[in-house]
């Protein structure tokens, strides 16, 4: 039998990351500005302690400037968006990222429409989201971002083809529906509600799933040949059961990969798919959002 291509996300986000690296030594060679990245925590999440620690460092690694603000749980709605309110005040600052989820009591609907468009880096402000529907230039999501990178990357043209995303949160579902829109796909958006997703599923010629369910995509919910992208992310127990007894966890997407591999002609794997995709999308949104802001054309951006 023969299996999908695995299609290798941390390569592909490795050469983003150059790409973003280059456009950081033009700024600041050429015009003498320092791109800047703002990201918040509130709370002590381990999961959203790793991915803050993750952007930090990768923002870092690219020669941009980069500061991360922990918050206590107890943080208040008004603190928050006073930090905020600074960040967007600050010229060192051109991209800010506070980190979802937040501590329950907290707005996070107010905190995200709180947040400069331009410096909008999640792309989740209600301006942002309106100008992707409108077809209009702004910030968009950088995980939506990143799959349609690899999507085009492998199949070039999208135009005609049918796309079913499973998933129709702001953050992914929706974006990612508008951006294969965009690109001429026949979208169906599936979630929760779907009658017989597996059936809706087999529709696919491009199968993009996030929703959270540990391997829930099953090698007959795949049409043959169909290009399987898993954004899931899911810590499931290893599975060595001394080691699960001992508390030990692996990661696994949303698709069940060893079954689905024979069916599609490609699918990105967990880990080393979408996610690393994600961060350097988010590296190269803060990026673009300086140079906007300055009115500089890069040359160097993938
Ligand atoms: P949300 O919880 O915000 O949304 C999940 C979506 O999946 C909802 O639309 C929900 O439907 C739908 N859904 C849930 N269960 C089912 C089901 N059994 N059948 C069909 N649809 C279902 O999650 P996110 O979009 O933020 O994230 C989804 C997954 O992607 C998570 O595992 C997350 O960790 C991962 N993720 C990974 C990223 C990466 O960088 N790789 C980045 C972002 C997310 P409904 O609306 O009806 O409730």
């Amino acid at each position: 039998m023969t299996q999908a291509t695995v299609i290798d996300g941390k390569a592909f986000a490795d050469g983003i990351r150059d790409g973003v690296a280059r456009a950081v030594t033009e700024l600041k060679d050429d015009y003498g500005i320092t791109p800047g990245l703002a990201v918040v925590l509130v709370g002590d999440d381990p999961a959203s302690a790793v991915y803050v620690r993750n952007k930090g460092e990768q923002a870092n690694a690219v020669g941009m400037h980069s500061v991360t603000h922990r918050l206590p749980a107890h943080t208040s709605q008004g603190e928050l968006l006073e930090l905020v309110g600074q960040l967007n005040a600050d010229a060192s600052i051109h991209g800010i990222l506070v980190q979802m989820p937040l501590p329950r009591g907290l707005d996070a609907d107010a905190v995200i429409a709180a947040i400069d468009p331009a410096k909008d880096v999640d792309g989740l402000h209600p301006l942002n989201a309106g100008r992707l529907s409108a077809g209009l230039p702004g910030m968009v999501p950088c995980t939506p971002v990143g799959c349609m990178m690899l999507l085009k990357d492998r199949l070039g043209d999208l135009s005609g083809r049918h796309a079913v995303m499973v998933g129709r949160s702001n953050l992914m579902g929706k974006p990612m529906a508008q951006l294969l829109l965009a690109a001429n796909c026949t979208v169906t958006v599936a979630h929760s509600r779907t009658r017989d997703l597996a059936a809706v599923c087999r529709l696919a010629d491009i199968l993009v799933v996030a929703v959270g369910q540990p391997e829930m995509v099953k090698a007959d919910w795949v049409k043959p040949g169909a290009v399987v992208l898993d954004v899931g992310m899911n810590r499931v127990p290893s599975k060595d059961p001394e080691k699960a007894a001992a508390g030990k966890t692996r990661l696994v997407g949303d698709v069940d990969f060893a079954a689905v591999s024979p069916i599609a002609s490609q699918i990105t794997p967990v880990p080393g798919g979408i996610g690393p995709m994600t961060i350097a999308c988010l590296l190269r949104n803060a990026v673009q959002a300086c140079a906007a802001e300055r009115g500089v054309r890069l040359s160097a951006l993938v």
